[in-house]
């Protein structure tokens, strides 16, 4: 799997190695660390299910609160060969950032289930989320920790965990995960979130640097959730996105590939290889391409200090989390280009989960444009304070949005003390 080969690196070092970097800048005092930096819970469970071929096979899962100093956990549960419980901390840590970086009431959680979801049937899946979720279960709840989708997790998959913590609870919980169908609560516009914000991020970017978005140059890499969406979108605004990859193969076409066509043709066969009018190309071409936006959108560590040289974009749009490296983001940064971060770039899919909690507990749903116009605004509103930060201190922009979100749950903890 394309993934997997150009992935290594622990993705919890880089975590703690971004905070130790903010935090020295902000001059945050040694307590204050102590406090916020690590986990403040960590659960590993065994997860037998019974597989179609009638044996038991044993999965390994994880669930982490990094804090919860600004309120209930919350972040994605990921189901993916490579999950770790070191990947599922880091996860959880940028969660809370991430959080605190565009203002929502919630700190920092991610689970995860070491295993391979394209390789496992319906029935498989069904039953290895209800068992994981009975294993968390003392863990979650829509005021204590709440799971919505990540990496190869989907709204089918929330609908069964908050099934079976609604059959334990004895009533219907439909707060205890976001990103659900929206026949049981779910958010109108919560799907497509991530890409949009990714999309909005983009255009504060381009204004702050005078660039256009018509007729501008994207490369997409990762064609899952986030990195479809957003290629839609950027394809309606105007911009040519000349090549994207899944975990298949990539494809390339100067002139611009047709963004609808290709959702399309990979909903029907559920890859992007073969797309018609376009050339077969290798993912270090993809990533060196010469472009105006490079949208990583897979997984962590694909831009390393072995390739980031490589990289010819004007803007780097983090979609995914932590895909770019400590030392390759110095590369990047004397390369001169521009840094939309994570923490800031993706967090539109938690934003709207949050906004989907809030409807839940009222019981009152808004309609999809007023949702659009809710995340535009949290998402422009919280690139200014990153970009703010970014010009005043003179520091990168990922340095800037941890600052942000870093000072936010600081200023929490120090205001909530230590109970007892
Ligand atoms: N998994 C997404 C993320 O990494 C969304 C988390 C959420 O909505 O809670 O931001």
């Amino acid at each position: 799997m394309l993934t997997t080969q150009l992935s290594k690196g622990n993705a919890y070092d880089v975590a703690l190695e971004n905070f130790d970097t903010a935090a020295d800048v902000m001059e945050l005092n040694q307590d204050t660390r102590e406090m916020i930096k690590y986990p403040e819970r960590v659960l590993t469970v065994s997860v037998p299910v019974r597989m179609d071929d009638g044996r038991i096979h044993r999965f390994e899962g994880f669930r982490v609160q990094h804090s919860t100093a600004r309120g209930p956990a919350k972040g994605g549960i990921r189901y993916h060969p490579q999950v770790s419980l070191d990947e599922v901390k880091a996860l959880a840590t940028w969660m809370t950032w991430k959080c605190a970086v565009v203002n929502i009431p919630f700190g920092g959680g991610k689970g995860g289930v070491t295993c391979d979801p394209k390789h496992m049937t319906q029935g498989e899946l069904e039953r290895m989320t209800r068992r994981y979720t009975s294993a968390i279960l003392p863990m979650i709840g829509p005021d204590q920790d709440i799971p919505a989708p990540d990496v190869y997790t989907n709204p089918q998959t929330m609908a069964w965990i908050m099934d079976t913590f609604s059959m334990n609870k004895g009533y219907s919980v439909p707060g205890v995960v976001t990103g659900k169908p929206i026949s049981l609560g779910g958010s109108l516009g919560r799907n497509e979130a991530t890409g949009r914000g990714v999309f909005y991020t983009v255009e504060s970017a381009c204004e702050h640097l005078k660039m256009h978005l018509k007729g501008a140059t994207v490369v997409v890499q990762g064609f899952g959730n986030a990195g479809s969406v957003a290629a839609q979108l950027f394809y309606e605004a105007g911009a040519k996105i000349i090549a994207v990859n899944d975990s298949t193969g990539c494809v390339y076409n100067r002139n611009g590939l047709n963004i609808p066509e290709l959702i399309h043709m990979k909903g029907l066969c559920g890859h992007v290889e073969g797309f018609p009018e376009s050339e077969a190309i290798r993912a270090e071409e993809l990533l060196a391409l010469e472009c105006d936006i490079l949208i990583p959108a897979a997984l962590e560590n694909m831009i390393r200090e072995d390739n980031a040289n490589a990289v010819k974009a004007r803007i780097v749009a983090e979609a995914a989390n932590g895909p770019v490296t400590p030392a390759a983001d110095r590369i990047l940064q004397n390369k001169g280009i521009f840094l939309i971060p994570d923490i800031l770039c993706n967090a539109g899919g938690v934003t709207v989960s949050y906004f989907e909690w809030v409807q839940d507990e009222q019981h009152l749903f808004w309609e999809a444009q007023d949702i659009y116009n809710r995340l535009e605004r949290v998402m422009k509103t919280s690139f200014r304070d990153v970009l703010k930060i970014h010009l005043d201190r003179k520091v990168p922009m990922r340095i800037a949005a941890n600052m942000l979100g870093i000072g936010r749950v600081a200023e929490a903890v120090q205001i909530r003390g230590i109970y007892p």
